[in-house]
């Protein structure tokens, strides 16, 4: 489906909408599809809007080399239904690469690979899809009569449009993704980039006229984009702005990977405060601020080896901040902050890369006036129930889930890859249950009912 012409049947409301197609609502789609299957009595109109043109999923993120950090088996479905056809594996075979694949031996495909797995899997829904169509506004139905509202519009608009398309939903789920984010008084512009938008910007430029280039930051898209602009300018000095001392190592050992099983989710959620705040302290290191150890090691033996050449054009400025950046033609002047001697310095680059993370998405604005309905914790947060259905008053008849955003309630996996199988299919049951009430408080759950101090991560991949 290439536009905003739906087609929902009988009586013009569809059972389910999801805002954003990545992986997550792909992920649903596939569950609800194979939900369904083993109940061919249901039927449920499904609808997607994306606003990219067509799908992606980080796209200017896809350096060459880069791999998952997820193993491939934490696909968009193995983990709910290990024999679903849109696994990876099923991709695998249909490409005719299986043997190759085991052959590589490495549960981690490239995100090239991934992203290909993701096109094939997204081609599947083509007719339940429409792209270069973003949801703007969530309302309350204008015709509504009296008592809880059985469904909500969605305010879409659509590329090519001339007024935005109105569409009712009797489920909705949100997956708008992480929010990147740049450090205050920053703007971005053809110079200055986040990077989310790295390889599209980097394309626009000549690449003879990027002889001073810096990244800031200490994740992995940090670690990412430094090897990459050492390898793609040869000509080029090199900077790399990181925050702390040195690049800290992303842990996938076995254990500390535990905290990305699904029963992990009903750790956290059924945990207590402490629980949960136990989770952040002990295992942010395997996700926020670090990087893989494959890709800090090559770093590393890359300057040694400059350094023994003395041919340096590699540099990590360490303990050092950004105060300050000012654009002057062409040239960026970039003001920086010394943690190690307290000396103001500056460097002058003809591109600054702000690796500087993503903020948890947040559905506050997409949900407008239907917020109020929306029932918080003490803490200011949304309540969220065991199956990512938002906590509403009875004046909202309707299911409004989150993929994405519940961090506080469901734990570290969230926002990531890792639970996408399992979540999707927790969700497209609690569709399926016609019967279920809207959860107007939340049985048993410390989660998302009590106040809890574990912070909002801000990731900084
Ligand atoms: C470079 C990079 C690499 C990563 N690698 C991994 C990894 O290896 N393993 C892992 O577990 N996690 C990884 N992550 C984390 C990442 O969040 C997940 O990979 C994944 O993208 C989550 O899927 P999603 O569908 O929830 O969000 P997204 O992939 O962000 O998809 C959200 C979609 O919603 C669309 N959208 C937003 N607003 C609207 C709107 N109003 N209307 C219509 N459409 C809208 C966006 O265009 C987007 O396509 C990575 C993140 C980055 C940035």
């Amino acid at each position: 489906m290439g536009n905003c012409g739906h087609e929902s049947h009988g009586d013009g409301i569809y059972d389910v909408v999801g805002i954003g197609f990545g992986p997550s609502n792909l992920s649903l789609a596939i569950a609800l599809e194979e939900c369904q299957a083993g109940d061919p009595a249901r039927s449920l109109s499904v609808a997607f809007f994306e606003r990219q043109p067509e799908f992606g999923w980080h796209r200017n993120m896809l350096l060459p080399d880069t791999t998952m950090q997820i193993s491939f088996l934490k696909d968009l479905a193995t983990f709910r239904n290990p024999v679903s056809r849109y696994s990876f594996v099923a991709y695998l075979h249909e490409t005719r690469r299986l043997s190759q694949f085991v052959n590589n031996q490495d549960f981690f495909p490239t995100r090239q690979e991934f992203h290909q797995y993701l096109e094939w899997a997204a081609a599947g829904f083509a007719d339940r899809v429409s792209y270069g169509a973003e949801v703007t506004a969530l309302r309350l139905p204008r015709d509504a009569g009296p008592g809880p509202a059985p469904y909500v519009e969605l305010e879409v608009r659509c590329v090519g449009a001339a007024a935005p398309t109105v569409v009712r939903a009797r489920n909705v789920a949100v997956s708008t993704g992480l929010v990147p984010r740049m450090p205050e008084g920053v703007a971005r512009d053809e110079r200055v980039w986040h990077s989310s938008e790295f390889l599209e910007r980097f394309g626009r430029l000549n690449p003879d006229d990027l002889k001073n280039v810096a990244v800031v930051g200490a994740g992995q898209s940090a670690a990412e984009i430094a090897r990459f602009l050492h390898d793609a300018l040869p000509h080029a000095q090199v900077s790399a702005i990181v925050p702390s001392y040195g690049y800290s190592v992303a842990d996938d050992t076995p254990f500390a990977n535990q905290v990305f099983d699904p029963g992990a989710v009903n750790d956290y959620y059924f945990g207590s405060d402490r629980t949960r705040e136990a989770f952040w302290r002990y295992h942010r290191n395997t996700n926020y601020s670090v990087v893989d150890d494959e890709v800090i090691r090559d770093l590393h033996r890359r300057s040694y080896d400059e350094t023994v050449r003395n041919a340096r054009r590699l540099h990590f400025l360490n303990l050092t901040r950004v105060n300050d950046v000012q654009r002057l033609g062409n040239v960026t002047r970039v003001l920086l902050d010394s943690l190690l001697d307290g000396v103001p310095r500056e460097l002058e680059v003809d591109a600054l890369v702000f690796a500087t993370g993503y903020d948890a998405m947040e559905p506050t604005a997409l949900l407008g006036e239907l917020d109020r309905y929306c029932l918080r914790d003490a803490s200011g947060r949304h309540r969220v129930a065991r199956e990512y259905r938002l906590v509403t008053t009875p004046d909202l008849a309707c299911g409004i889930y989150l993929q994405g955003g519940t961090e506080h309630s469901h734990g570290l996996t969230s926002s990531l890859l890792s639970n996408i199988a399992v979540r999707s299919g927790e969700i497209a049951q609690s569709v399926l249950r016609a019967d279920t009430p809207a959860p107007s408080g939340d049985p048993g759950a410390g989660g998302p009912d009590t106040a809890h101090p574990a912070p909002l991560p801000h990731g900084s991949r």
